[in-house]
């Protein structure tokens, strides 16, 4: 019964939307569709019909393709209560701890504040499965647009704790960047440079480098690590605290 089907459909430059299906109900949903016009031909290639629009965060990279679908397939746009101001046509809002059902399957939403004040991730605990729009990225964590330090680590703590073989789907093909700078910051470290030459690999190959898995992510995004003395101290940051360290990193990265 976990199982879920989930495409993986590349829109715009670098984000990705997903479709999800429940076998057993037949239910879909369209994630974060920032065009309509790909994931509306990956629909029609699967056969699938959306049961519900779902997006994680207001900006118009996730959003922009939800009013086409929703008139297309006659579905509901669900989406973070806490931005229902700015999400056109929002029919259903979330907040941190509510459940998301797709046919048999259920989605734990979990508030994700840091990219955006209102920004939420699905966690479909049975299938193992989380789809975490701009919060978490692969190697990488999204741009402080509208929250601070404390609540992008708070968020990422959490997500971080959910179980190891949790597949991550991103909302953006960031990897090869994230790899050169987490490699910048830890020229020496062996895992990473495994994992920066896979990713090469995939992205030649023309794939995407989702899902990753949480225990990956654990392992090798240094905005997950910002409590690890050995980063700390690998990134000049020995006996600071996880926050000030996880605020310099970004900092870092974001003139990287
Ligand atoms: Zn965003």
């Amino acid at each position: 019964m976990a199982e879920l089907e989930i495409e993986i459909v590349p829109v715009l430059r670098d984000n990705y939307a997903y479709l999800v299906r429940e076998p057993a109900s037949g239910a879909v949903a369209a994630i974060d569709p920032g065009a309509a016009a790909p994931v509306r031909a990956a629909l029609e290639r699967r056969g699938w019909r959306p049961s519900h629009v779902l997006v994680t965060h207001h900006h118009h990279d996730h959003t922009a393709g939800c009013a086409e679908i929703k008139a297309a397939y006659g579905c509901p746009l669900v989406g973070p209560r806490a931005e229902a101001v700015r999400i056109a046509g929002l029919d259903e809002g979330l907040g941190d701890g509510d459940t998301f059902a797709l046919g048999r399957a259920a989605a734990e939403v979990i508030a994700t504040p840091g990219h955006t004040l209102g920004h939420v991730a699905f966690w479909f605990a049975g299938a193992k499965a989380l789809f975490c729009g701009d919060t978490l990225f692969v190697m990488g964590c999204g741009r402080l647009s509208e929250g601070g330090p404390e609540a992008m680590w708070a968020s990422l703590k959490r997500l971080r704790a959910l179980a190891e073989e949790g597949r991550v789907y991103c909302g953006h093909e960031y990897t090869e960047t994230n790899a050169r700078f987490a490699l910048r910051l830890e020229p020496g470290n062996s895992a990473l440079r495994t994992r920066a030459a896979e990713v090469e690999r995939l992205r030649a190959a023309g794939r995407p480098t989702v899902p990753s898995t949480i225990a990956e992510e654990r392992r090798t995004n240094p905005f997950l690590r910002c409590d690890e003395d050995a980063f700390r101290a690998a990134v000049g940051l020995a006996g600071k605290d996880a926050v000030a360290v996880f605020a310099e990193v970004r900092r870092r990265k974001d003139a990287f």
